[in-house]
Formats: C-alpha cells, structure tokens, sequence
C-alpha cells in the first residue's frame, strides 16, 4: 500500500488544481480520477476539460463562425457562397482541443511529480481508499489527509430516460454526429441554452422546454428579459412553464409531452436533450466508513473552509454547496491545499463570476437589482447600451448593455451585469473592482482605452452618478 501526505479524489479544476498546490506546498500527493474517454482511455481533467465546460466553449466557438459567415458578414460586404457544415469535422476539432489539454493537465501532474491513480476510488476506512481500475486491478492507497473533489453528474427526470442515442444529457449533445432537423432541449439553465444555441446556429429547428415561469430566474431582470428577447429572435423557440411529464416513441421521432398553463401539449423532435441540472457525484464512494456526511440534496456537508466532520479530509468543487462552476471549484481546491499547508487562505465567494455563453453572452458578478432590493438596500443603478459604444457599432455587435449597481450611501459596487459581446471577458473587470472593494467612482476615474467595449463599463460606472458621457 501507498502512503501519502495527501490523496485527492477527482482531478477535475477542482482536483487537479488542489493537487499542483499541495505538490507545490512540498506536500507528497496522489490524485485519482475514474474517468475514461469514448474510447475507453483514463483522462484527467475531469468534466470540465471532458465533457463540459472546454468541449461546450469549442462548438460555440465554431457554431458561431458559421452563423458569422451565413448569417453576418454580408453586411461588410463579404460574399460567401456555400458556406456548409460538416459536423464531423467540427467534432475532431473538439476533439483535438480537449485532448490536447487533457494532456496538458497529465503533463502539469507529471512536472509536479504527483503520482496519478486511474480507476474508482472507495472509502475502506477514514484514511485509506482501495482504487479498482477499468481493468479490474485493485491497490489500496492512505495519506494523512484526503480531499474529495468527485465533482456533479447530470441530473435525470423520470418521464425522459436518457438512452444517450435519441434522448440525450449534456454529454450526448456534445457529440451528435449531424444536425438534428427537430430539437428538444429540457431545461433553459445555462447549460440548455448553451447547447440549443449551438445546434440552432446550425440550422436545427430548437425547441427549449422550461418548467419555471420565469426565464433564468438567477439572472437580473434587466438582462433576462433583453437576452430572452434576441435569443427568441434568433430563433430558439423558449416555452415557459412548460413542464414535461413524458416521452415516448411517436410516429416520426420522440413524441414529447408537456404541461404549459393547465393545458396538455405534445411536440415530436428528432432527438432530445434532458439538461435539468446536475447532481453531486458520490456515487460508490463508501463514505460511511469515511464518517462524512451528505445533506439532504446529496451535497457533501463542509463547513466555509470545505472542511468535512472528519478533520483530515476535506471536499471541495460541484460536490459541495455553492455555485456548480469550474473557477470556484479551482479556488477551493487552491485555498484547501494552503489550509493543509499550514496557511490562512480565503476564498472571495461573494465575487464569483458566473457567465452564459451564448451570443450575446451573460455575465454577472455580485448581486442583481431585484436581490438587493429585496434586502431593502438603498441603491443607484447606471446602465449603458452597447449600441452607443463605438467598438460595438464597428463589430456589429450592438445588442445588450452593462448595468452597474453601487450602494447609495457608499458607492461600493454591490452588482455588475452584462449582456453583450465578450461578456466573458469585460466580466473580469468588475470582478476584480468588487474583490478590491471598489465604488463606481473608482471604475469612473479609470482611464479607459478607446475604442473598445471596455468603455461602456466606464460610461456605466459614470451613469451611476447620471455622467454618462455617450448616452
Ligand atoms: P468534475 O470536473 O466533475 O471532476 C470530478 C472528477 O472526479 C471526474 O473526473 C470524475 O470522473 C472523478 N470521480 C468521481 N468519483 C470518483 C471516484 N469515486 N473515484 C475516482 N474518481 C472519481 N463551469 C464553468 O465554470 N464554466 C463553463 O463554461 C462551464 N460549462 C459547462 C458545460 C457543460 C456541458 C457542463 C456539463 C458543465 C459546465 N461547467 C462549466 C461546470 C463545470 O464543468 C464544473 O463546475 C466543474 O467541472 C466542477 O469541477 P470539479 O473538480 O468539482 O468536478
Ligand atoms: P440549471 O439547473 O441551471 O442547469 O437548469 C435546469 C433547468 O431545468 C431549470 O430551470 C429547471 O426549472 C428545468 N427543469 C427541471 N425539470 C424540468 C421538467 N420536467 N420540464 C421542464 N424543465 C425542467
């Protein structure tokens, strides 16, 4: 058997990432992951880099040029005649980009002399896993301390099995082999209107069923309502309170059944995808001989500093409560490594970033307008479109606005939401204004580069004193 100052289970963001810091730290440490490709080969990485947020991120990417090319460039003058799809082609390319850093994370591991274990990993005794891989093989390893970062598997209704052919989860969609004519998408979180956004930019004919009334409830309002706006426009199809109670086979393709407003309806798609959420993943962990305990959703029970009942082992990332994303599982996979160490980290949760990346993307950080005034905070709130941005008008891409929320008393900023082109990337900026506490004063007395989209954070931040310059 194998000793080791610390084991961790799961090397996905949160996993991996824990382990290079403990490495880092000096600590002798062992990371063991389950996961295998299609083909049957072990890959680290976990969900993240495999089959969800780096597979997901290259079909946008890739989608998106094509709608660019059949649907954008005409306008600058740009003819392409032609222009199709070859679905294959676009997979290997995935394909190629998740192995790639797959390969990339076994490289970081192998640099930091951590020691790799492929195969299932279950609690024998509080400090000692036996690990029984593909193959059948089975070693015992122990170390003093043990974090469990296992991650989140998707969630599964029962009126649509998944049979991962015709009724698919996120993981299925990820690698249909052509375009559906008909989709149906269960779900419209973040990863359903990832996923139909794709698909529609490739011509499919996309359906989303949501059971809630409200169109991404944890969003604010503001940008929700925009964004349900252009995606509808787009052409994905979003019925609201439409709860699906069934599915069978029909006459030409899966024959949907669902509820919308007291009245029974049915729709029939050529394939569909169930993208209800995800659930944590401790499944075959043995924790009772572990001594750690889950609450009654399934969420490993950890205390702000992932620490478990039992002292010595802590559990970090999708399988403990907080937000189901791969920077906030990376975070405490850094920050629990530097406990073990000795350190006194902390990590930031109330400025995670959280993003949607469809065209436009949504991003946010902090809190949303009807959140604090629901808390009965006295605010100010300065928003301002992309369509008077110079940048946005050259790119062509004038939809959405940034909408900053300060306190009114302190001017700290409470909230910024964006709808709007790169998203994903102005969100950093106010991540970073928020971690360092910042007031809408202080993003208003940055100098920012011209032209870019950047300024409408500026012209926003200004707007919050009603001193937008643009708009
Ligand atoms: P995981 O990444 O799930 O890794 C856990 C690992 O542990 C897995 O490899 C698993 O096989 C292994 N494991 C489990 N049990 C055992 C065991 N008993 N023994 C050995 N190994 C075990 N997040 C974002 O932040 N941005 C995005 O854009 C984004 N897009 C997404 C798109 C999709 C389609 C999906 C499905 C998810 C997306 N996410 C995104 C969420 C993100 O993938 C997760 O938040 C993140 O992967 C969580 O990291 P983790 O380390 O906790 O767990
Ligand atoms: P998320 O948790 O962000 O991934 O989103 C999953 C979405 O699926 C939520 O908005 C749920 O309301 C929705 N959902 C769950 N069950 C059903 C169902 N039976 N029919 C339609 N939508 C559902």
């Amino acid at each position: 058997m194998s000793q080791y100052d610390v084991l961790v289970i799961g090397a996905g963001p949160g996993g991996y990432v824990a382990a290079i810091r403990c490495a880092q730290l000096g600590l002798r440490t062992v990371c063991v992951d389950n996961m295998v490709t299609a083909s049957g080969k072990p890959t680290l990485g976990g969900t993240c880099l495999n089959v969800g947020c780096i597979p997901s991120k290259a079909l946008l990417d890739s989608s998106h040029y094509y709608e660019h090319l059949t649907r954008h460039v005409a306008e600058h003058g740009i003819e392409v005649a032609g222009a199709s799809i070859d679905v294959a082609t676009m997979m290997k390319r995935k394909d190629k980009v998740v192995q790639a850093l797959t390969l990339g994370v076994a490289s970081l591991l192998r640099k930091n002399r951590i020691d790799v274990v492929a195969g299932h990993a279950r609690f024998v005794t509080s400090a000692e896993v036996e690990v029984v891989s593909a193959g059948g093989a089975s070693q015992r390893v122990s170390a003093g301390k043990i974090i469990i970062a296992t991650g989140s598997v998707p969630a599964r209704i029962t009126p649509a099995p998944v049979d991962e052919r015709r009724i698919v989860d996120s993981t299925g969609a990820l690698s249909f082999d052509a375009v559906p004519a008909r989709l149906g998408v269960i779900g419209a979180g973040v990863i359903g209107l990832e996923l139909g956004s794709v698909w529609r930019r490739l011509g499919a004919q996309v359906t989303v069923l949501e059971a809630l009334d409200t169109f991404l409830a944890p969003v604010d309002r503001t940008i929700a309502d925009e964004a349900f706006k252009l995606l509808t426009k787009q052409g994905l199809d979003i019925r609201l309170g439409a709860k699906v109670t069934a599915t069978r086979q029909g006459a030409e393709g899966i024959a949907v059944s669902f509820e919308q407003q007291g009245s029974s309806q049915e729709l029939e798609f050529d394939r569909l995808v169930v993208a209800v959420g995800r659930k944590p993943n401790t499944q075959g962990l043995n924790l009772e001989a572990a001594g750690v305990r889950l609450d009654p959703r399934g969420f490993i029970v950890v205390d702000e500093d992932c620490r478990t009942a039992q002292p010595h082992i802590y559990a970090i990332g999708d399988v403990v409560r907080g937000p189901m994303l791969a920077h906030k599982a990376s975070e405490e996979g850094v920050a629990v490594a530097e406990r073990i160490a000795g350190q006194k980290p902390q990590v930031d949760f109330n400025h995670v970033p959280w993003v949607i990346y469809t065209w436009p993307e949504i991003a946010w950080v902090g809190k949303n307008e009807a959140e604090l005034r629901a808390e009965g905070r006295d605010i100010r709130v300065g928003q301002f479109p992309f369509m008077a941005n110079g940048r946005a008008k050259g790119m062509g891409e004038t939809s959405g606005m940034v909408k900053m929320i300060a306190d009114a008393a302190t001017d700290r900023l409470l909230g910024v939401h964006i709808l709007g082109a790169n998203a994903s990337e102005l969100i950093a900026e106010a991540t970073l204004a928020m971690a360092f506490d910042a007031s809408s004063e202080d993003l208003a007395l940055t100098v920012h580069a011209h032209p870019t989209l950047a300024e409408a954070m500026h012209e926003a931040a200004l707007a919050v004193s009603q001193r937008a310059i643009h708009f």
